[in-house]
């Protein structure tokens, strides 16, 4: 089945940019605050007030649009869609229609081993709608409408319809956010709302050119569920397709507890939106100085920083690709190889015990005491054999608690690797003495009996023997 169709996908993603105040006017853009305390006369639409744009709102559009490769338009102006909705209180949202801030960029996105470039249609600037709030304990019988929300700047990023499967979005969205949080333009926090993605989704016949029917899916709040509304949608497109049905073009809601989409309403044309240029703003103009200003302030991104830890530090694509998808773990680890150069060891601590002690104490980079200086300290202790790997895994754990120095903690819990010779000599002694069949099977040419030996000598010094010297001295005293 999956052989005869290819599924068309193109995501159209809404990002929150990251101003203190909203697009049009002075107000707030906080989240969390009291119902309808955000709020003034302009972001509510009352007759007789006008929206000033807000400058900021340009320059994080304008530097994301430089991050995707994009034309910046020179000029660019404002439009009405208009359309009536609870939760919209000027029956017409402030967007862009034919003159998008960005357009015709690309970004390289990663997946199964393989580059696909994917296109950039245009990304363009628009205000946020409110937002109601049913009271689903009765039965929806109380709805409320909070307008906080309503004028929060949005950037629209549309892509091409260029992915292929449910893994390819995935892909494409977490490139997105990658490069979005490394503008530092938008928080991406999809539980506030602050990164939402809707997919146009459509199948057709392997080698056709034409583009099928396609739906679009809205609602979608987490990775897994763009991906899983994805999956399903292209099964129930190419099961109507085998029974001889037609796939409606319309707009669907994915509902995660059920696990399917339903329809939501018949998917709309631009010109059901009557859009017209917005007569309360101007005709922008953005000078050349102003874009050249802007992109001198732009980071290295995710893709050239993962390229350089490849080259720079031998890592392997899959370690650079984990270590520079957030911009802080990237920081960190750098930071850490700054002091502690061993990039591969510095690599299997951040992504090893780092990481599983941060998901387990469920905190941040940023809040963790385990600080780049600590942890390539506690790596120095190891690399000069003070103290053994396995003392090493209690020391962090001991750092990520209380924040104290390695070095203190070594001290204080006596983990001081055993480096002298007649002290584990009479360790080896006594293992040999104790566990004969071991002793005979290594003479016996097994080999293999030395790892038990070893782990005999490492228990009986309380894992403070130096694995490398109990090692040569076992093998030194059987041959
Ligand atoms: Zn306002």
């Amino acid at each position: 089945m999956e052989q005869k169709y290819e599924p068309v996908i193109g995501l159209e993603v809404h990002a929150q940019l990251k101003t203190k105040t909203k697009i049009f006017c002075g107000c707030s853009t906080v989240f969390g605050q009291e119902q309808n305390t955000s709020v003034c006369p302009v972001c509510l639409g009352l007759p007789g007030t006008l929206p000033v744009l807000n400058e900021k709102v340009v320059e994080l559009g304008v530097k994301t649009g430089l991050a995707f490769n994009c034309h910046i338009a020179g000029q660019f102006k404002f439009d009405r869609k208009n359309y009536f909705y609870p939760d919209l209180p000027k029956a017409y949202q402030i967007s862009q229609f034919d003159k998008p801030l960005c357009y015709e960029g690309s970004i390289e996105i990663h997946v199964n081993g393989e580059d696909r470039k994917i296109e950039i249609v245009r990304a363009h600037l628009e205000e946020d709608a409110g937002k109601l709030l049913h009271d689903e304990q009765n039965r929806m019988s109380d709805s409320c409408v909070d307008y906080n929300r309503t004028g929060t700047p949005l950037l629209e990023i549309v892509s091409g319809p260029d992915l292929r499967s449910a893994e390819e979005a995935h892909a494409y969205l977490s490139c997105v956010k990658s490069i979005l949080k490394y503008l530092e333009v938008s928080d991406c926090n999809m539980q506030e709302g602050s990164l939402r993605c809707d997919a146009n989704i459509s199948v057709r016949l392997v080698g056709q050119d034409k583009l099928g029917v396609k739906t679009e899916i809205k609602n979608m709040n987490s990775f897994k569920a763009v991906e899983k509304a994805i999956n399903y949608e292209i099964k129930r497109q190419i099961e109507l397709i085998e029974n001889g049905e037609k796939v409606v073009q319309e707009t669907r809601l994915w509902n995660a507890d059920e696990g399917k989409t339903r329809s939501m309403r018949s998917k709309e044309e631009a010109h059901d939106y009557r859009y017209f240029p917005e007569p309360d703003l101007p005709y922008m103009r953005l000078d050349g100085a102003f874009i050249e200003r802007l992109k001198a302030t732009l980071p290295e991104l995710p893709h050239a920083r993962f390229q350089r830890f490849v080259r720079d530090f031998k890592l392997s694509e899959y370690d650079a690709s984990v270590l520079t998808a957030e911009k802080d773990i990237a920081e960190y680890f750098e930071t850490c190889v700054s002091i502690f150069s061993d990039a591969k060891t510095v690599s299997n601590w951040v992504m090893g015990d780092l990481m599983k002690a941060l998901n387990e104490g469920n905190k941040s980079l940023s809040d963790n005491l385990v600080t780049p200086g600590r942890l390539a300290e506690l790596l120095g202790l190891v690399k000069d054999q003070t103290i053994s790997l396995r003392s090493a895994k209690v020391v962090f754990g001991e750092i990520f608690l209380t924040g104290k120095s390695a070095k203190s903690i070594v001290d204080e819990k006596g983990l001081v690797q055993i480096s002298d010779t007649s002290a584990l000599e009479k360790i080896v002694d006594d293992v040999i003495k104790k566990n004969p069949k071991s002793v005979a099977d290594f003479k016996g040419g097994q080999t293999k009996a030395i790892s038990f030996l070893m782990g005999q000598a490492m228990k009986m010094s309380q894992g403070k023997a130096n694995p490398k010297l109990v090692n040569e001295m076992i093998k030194n005293k059987l041959s």
